[in-house]
């Protein structure tokens, strides 16, 4: 599996479409400061599924929307195109090529899509979740996030690899079926306070 193309529309300081084709291997971005660089990996994080304004450098969603320049007007929306190539399976979906988009409306609308399909932000985060490409964003490391992972207490450090080798998801699951199964034995002992009080 690797990353192979990028588009972005109206995404930060790209309002143009704009396409970054991704090789196997080691690829760099490279341009003066304030060109877009980070901008990129907002978009990578974005289209990803990530929630979070303060991670993408903003103060609300609405920020990733270009805001326009004196030279253009402010768009309606961003769009983020990922595609990925699937060819070895690493993705649990039946195309050798899987491209997941989302799209944010300036009103405030969102819509995610795989290979065109509509779908909802859980199914981009469930179909990502096992290749360790997690909702936290692991994967991609920050200004200064490296210090954050070396600060980490070993619980902390520990929830950082189950989310990278895709255990979390698991985890919760497991969580959801224990409380299920609490309520569960909650309901059984009524039932027997209730089917003594009809003896
Ligand atoms: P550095 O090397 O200094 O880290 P960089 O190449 O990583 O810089 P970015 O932080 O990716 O640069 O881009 C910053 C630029 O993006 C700024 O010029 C900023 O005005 C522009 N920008 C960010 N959000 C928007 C937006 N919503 N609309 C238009 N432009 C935006």
């Amino acid at each position: 599996m690797h990353l192979k193309t990028l588009t972005l529309r109206g995404f930060k300081s790209f309002a143009s479409a704009t396409t970054l084709s991704l090789e196997p291997g080691i690829t760099c971005v490279v341009g003066p400061n304030g060109s877009g660089k980070s901008n990129v990996v907002d978009a990578l994080a974005w289209v990803m599924g990530e929630q979070g304004a303060k991670t993408l450098r903003g103060g609300k969603m609405e920020d990733v929307i270009f805001a326009g320049t004196s030279g253009r007007p402010p768009l309606g929306r961003a769009e983020v195109s990922l595609t990925i190539d699937n060819a070895d399976g690493a993705l649990p979906i039946e195309y050798s090529e899987v491209t997941i988009t989302r799209t944010l409306f300036r009103n405030g609308g969102s819509e995610y899509q795989i290979n065109g399909a509509q779908c909802r932000l859980l199914d981009i985060q469930e179909l990502l979740s096992d290749s360790g490409l997690g909702r936290e964003m692991h994967v991609i490391v920050g200004q200064g996030r490296l210090d954050t992972v070396l600060r980490a207490t070993p619980e902390e450090r520990r929830g950082f690899i189950e989310e990278a080798a895709g255990v979390l998801k698991h985890r919760k699951r497991k969580e959801k079926a224990l409380r299920k199964l609490d309520s569960m034995q909650g309901n059984l002992v009524r039932l027997g306070d209730l089917t003594s009080e009809i003896r």
